[in-house]
């Protein structure tokens, strides 16, 4: 038992080893593709619930791997985070996004609100305000095509510190959405106080709304209900079923986001999108 014991330890010790490794490697790799500019931005649009016209668009981050094909930024964030390649990626994607925008208005196209996720680690950062103005700017870009969204997986303590920042943003015309709503540490005493628009439902509330007709359904209209009294616009994410739908409307949902409409999409894909709702 004792050399299983060891054995064990050994075979913990080795895979740690190799998971680190792993990173490290992941990590330098990163840092050449941000260099390089092997990452993408896909566009997930968002509709309103009732009418379902396009609102908007999510930009999601993507990165173009030579041998591994598409990855998926779940698998990177973590460690960009970690290492501080967050500020060059998020930097980079937001430059991205904008000379977008500014290609799609160039192009004739009515372009939505583009909303950019913003990592925690970004939002302490003093001169985002700034560096967002800069880079509007640069495209000729008024404010109100831009929005962020931000996660509540820090610490209330942590997100009032960033709440100068998010003023500046919101003073700038810069809307920001608060993301993953009912999943970190929502303290309802905090809400209050954010310079926010809009509150996004996590996903995980909107699975099971169809399914079992019970908590998920009065957590999502007390959610719902708390947005409005403070009037925030609300979304639901990760919508996949009609049956899902019919229960957000009837909830009384502004916007719906999820693969029963469309999935992320490359940005051609993205400008057919607007043509098509512009048609209607
Ligand atoms: P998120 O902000 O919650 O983004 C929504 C995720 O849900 C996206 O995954 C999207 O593809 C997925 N999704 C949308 N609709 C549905 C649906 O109907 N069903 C299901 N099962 N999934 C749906 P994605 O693109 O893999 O992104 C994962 C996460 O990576 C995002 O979660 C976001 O937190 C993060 N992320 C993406 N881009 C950036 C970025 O530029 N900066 C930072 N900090 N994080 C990013
Ligand atoms: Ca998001
Ligand atoms: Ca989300
Ligand atoms: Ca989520």
């Amino acid at each position: 038992a004792k050399n299983k014991g060891k054995n064990c330890y050994q075979q913990y010790s080795a895979n740690m080893a190799s998971r680190i490794s792993e990173d490290f490697q992941m990590q330098e790799e990163l840092g050449e593709a941000i260099k390089i500019g092997h990452l993408v931005v896909h566009y997930q649009p968002k509709y309103s619930t009732r009418e379902r016209r396009l609102t908007g668009a999510e930009a999601l981050v993507r990165w173009q791997h030579p041998e591994k094909g598409l990855i998926a930024p779940d698998r990177f964030i973590g460690i960009a985070e970690r290492s501080g390649l967050i500020h060059g990626l998020e930097a980079q994607v937001l430059d991205s996004v904008c000379a977008q925008i500014r290609q799609w208005l160039d192009a004739g196209l009515v372009v939505p609100p583009i909303s950019v996720n913003l990592s925690a680690v970004r939002i302490h950062d003093e001169d985002l305000p700034t560096r967002t103005k800069a880079c509007l700017d640069r495209h000729g870009l008024d404010a109100s095509y831009l929005m962020f969204e931000i996660t509540e997986s820090l610490a209330v303590r942590e997100i009032l510190r960033a709440i100068e920042a998010l003023k500046r943003l919101s003073a700038m015309g810069v809307n920001v959405a608060l993301d993953d709503f009912g999943t970190g540490y929502s303290s309802l005493s905090y809400l209050r106080q954010l310079p926010i628009q809009q509150l996004k439902i996590d996903r995980s509330f909107i699975i099971d709304l169809a399914a079992k007709e019970g908590d998920h359904v009065a957590i999502v209209r007390s959610i719902i209900g708390l947005a409005h009294a403070l009037r925030l616009h609300v979304v639901a994410e990760g919508v996949e079923t009609e049956e899902q739908m019919a229960f957000l409307d009837k909830l009384g949902c502004d916007e719906v986001q999820g693969f029963l409409m469309s999935k992320p999409v490359e940005p051609e894909a993205f400008a057919a999108i607007i043509e098509a709702d512009r048609a209607r």
